[in-house]
Formats: C-alpha cells, structure tokens, sequence
C-alpha cells in the first residue's frame, strides 16, 4: 500500500510499504475514508519532536474495519471507526482512561 512516510526533519514521501496485518488478538486492519494532518505530524516535520527513524505518518484518521482480531467482540467488519488515539486499552494509562499516553502505542 502507499503511506506519507517520514525520513528526516523536511523529508516526508509517499512510498510503497508493506501491507497492514493483524499481529495482537485486539488489532484491526481500517480501511481509511477521511485523515487530517496533525500538529504532531508537523513537530515531528519540523524537527520539534525529534524522530529518529522512518515513520508512516497520519494518525487522525477515521474509515471501515475490514479485519480484526480475534480478541475484539464489539467491533464487526464494515463498522465505521474513529480509532483514536490507537491505545492498548490495558496498560498503566490505558487502564484509569489515559489512552493518550498508553505506553504500547507506537505512532
Ligand atoms: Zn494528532
Ligand atoms: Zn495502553
């Protein structure tokens, strides 16, 4: 699939990556309708928060779930989806309702 990957402060292109898989049992695959630039896309950009090493970019999206894992009950394919922040749902932040901070994430 293609994604805006970030490079280096200044670099960001659209390349072929691999293709998205369900790697946890609470994982989805969404296929994204509509997605926005972040302020944090534009620090990471910029170099205001400093990034080391290529990232695909963009996690304010919302789309369709076209696959999940087999740990999700609520969700069923073709449910419109608003998936962020993208958290664990788990950990020491997920649990008192922190997923903004959840220290699984990996954006
Ligand atoms: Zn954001
Ligand atoms: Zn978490």
């Amino acid at each position: 699939m293609k994604a805006a990957v970030f490079h280096k402060i200044g670099d960001i292109r659209v390349d072929n990556v691999e293709d998205p898989r369900i790697e946890q049992s609470e994982d989805i695959i969404v296929k994204v309708t509509s997605t926005a630039i972040c302020g944090s896309d534009l620090h990471i950009y910029d170099g205001f928060f400093l990034q080391l090493k290529d990232q695909v970019m963009g996690h304010e999206f919302m789309g369709i779930v076209e696959e999940k894992g087999p740990g999700l009950s609520k969700l069923k394919r073709g449910d419109r989806v608003v998936p962020f922040p993208i958290a664990c749902g788990h950990c020491y932040f997920c649990n008192p309702d922190l997923p903004v901070h959840c220290e699984n994430c990996e954006l």
